[in-house]
């Protein structure tokens, strides 16, 4: 065993190394090693099993190192952001425009969901009735109390305690706050534009680490669940998989192609980063200085918007998740034998979408509000936890496709929104070699 942990290091370390060289000696961009360590981490962990176990720490570092930067990025720059609008006019179009977009985008993910739940039924042949049941210990919030809570009590403490839409929320009006206070305030407006570019560069810092803990994390993965996860729940890995797929290439496809007429080749390399880094961390809010940083630098969009559209999207826009909760309504329905009318689709559609904008931008959030949904078409308490307790040990496989799309969700409302305002650089995006 010892042996083994040597061997193990011996390869990682060069693996790591050689990932250093590439991007030292030759002009490989960064989105470039940050793939070439993906697809080496999920065969470094096949190879090595639980033994990628010993370095999951690597990737925590890294995961810490970017939720660092999550406060002050949002804080800065949307501060900034709507004092480089002028206007706070301009903030209700974009806002408005960005929900609208949000939910509608949601809505396709849940359809998704349903249909191919409904064709590929992944449920049949599962019996669970070996399963230990679960009861899950993660609080969650109701939409309501989330509407609620977006007007801060005490502003600092949610900026210590990273709340995301209360953060928002007092942020836009200390931007409007500086707009009308004119000559008088513009140094303090200066000032919170030139701490948004320096915590950007604090990002580009950590973004150099990306490869190694997207390669950890994906190892880890690969190394304690890739096997065990596909023989028992393939049906519903593929199904969601392709659910994803789809989601990413028709719909945001179309939106980027057809609505923003823009190249879709650019968009899915510009973001590539932000994937890579949902996908091996399994959180949206984790993410989100990555996604700010590559929708600004490499898809040309203005501060003004990314700033205010992305931290609301990692909040409240979950496609990935709203695709996920409709298959496992339909999977639940299929094992329990329950059957759905019409109305009960349309339930889960509404409750998901519901539930996805509530669910937190963290690892296997939405797992735990799975019983909101299935409690919709009759599903019991004991029989969610019965579920839960199944997909439990796998969540994460599934976490991190929905996660990607969940961010790739937000990078595209971003982008709709600046071509209709006209806060975007086509150059930067046609161009798209930042990184
Ligand atoms: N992990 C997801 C996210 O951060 C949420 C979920 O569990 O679906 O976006």
């Amino acid at each position: 065993m010892i042996q083994m942990k040597i061997v193990y290091w011996l390869v990682l370390i060069s693996t790591f190394l050689g990932i250093y060289y590439l991007g030292s000696k030759t002009d490989l961009k960064l989105w470039g090693r940050v793939i070439i360590a993906l697809a080496l981490g999920i065969i470094i962990g096949f190879i090595f099993g639980d033994l990628a176990e010993t370095s999951k720490w690597i990737g925590d570092l890294f995961v810490r190192l970017i939720r660092m930067l999550v406060v002050p990025l949002i804080f800065t720059s949307l501060v900034s952001g709507v004092v480089a609008m002028g206007d706070p006019k301009k903030l209700g179009s974009i806002g408005i425009k960005s929900i609208g977009l949000y939910l509608i985008t949601t809505l396709f993910a849940i359809i998704i969901g349903l249909i191919l739940g409904t064709i590929f039924k992944p449920g049949n042949g599962i019996d669970l009735t070996g399963v230990d049941p679960f009861t899950s210990g993660v609080a969650s919030m109701s939409v309501a109390e989330r509407l609620f809570g977006i007007i801060p009590m005490n502003p600092f403490s949610s900026l210590a305690n990273g709340e995301v839409l209360p953060i928002i929320f007092f942020s836009i009006l200390l931007g409007i706050g500086i707009i009308m206070g004119g000559d008088k305030t513009k140094s303090l407006g200066n000032f919170f534009s030139a701490a948004a570019e320096a915590v950007l560069k604090i990002a580009h810092m950590v973004m150099q680490v990306a490869p190694y803990g997207v390669l950890s994390l994906v190892a880890w993965v690969s190394g304690t669940m890739g096997l065990a996860a596909l023989q028992n729940l393939l049906v519903l890995t593929v199904i969601l998989y392709m659910g994803c797929l789809f989601h990413m290439i028709f719909v945001y496809g179309g939106l980027i192609r057809i609505f923003a007429k823009l190249p879709l080749k650019n968009f899915f390399r510009g973001i590539l980063d932000a994937q890579a880094v949902a996908y091996s961390t399994s959180s949206s809010s984790a993410t989100l200085p990555v996604t700010l940083q590559c929708v600004q630098e490499n898809l040309g969009v203005k501060k003004t918007v990314a700033s205010s559209v992305l931290p609301l999207g990692a909040t409240i826009n979950m496609d990935g998740t709203a695709l996920y909760l409709g298959i496992v309504a339909l999977f639940a329905a299929q094992i329990f034998g329950i059957d759905l009318s019409f109305t009960d689709y349309l339930l889960i559609a509404m409750t998901a979408t519901l539930t996805s904008i509530g669910t937190a931008g963290i690892p296997s959030a939405s797992l735990f509000l799975l019983a909101t949904v299935l409690s919709v078409i009759g599903v019991s308490d004991e029989q969610t936890a019965l579920i839960v307790g199944f997909v439990l040990p796998f969540d994460r496989i599934l976490d991190m496709a929905r996660t990607a799309v969940n961010i790739t969700g937000d990078a595209t409302v971003s982008v709709l929104v600046a071509k209709s305002e006209n806060e975007i650089d086509e150059d930067v995006f046609r161009e798209n070699a930042v990184l």
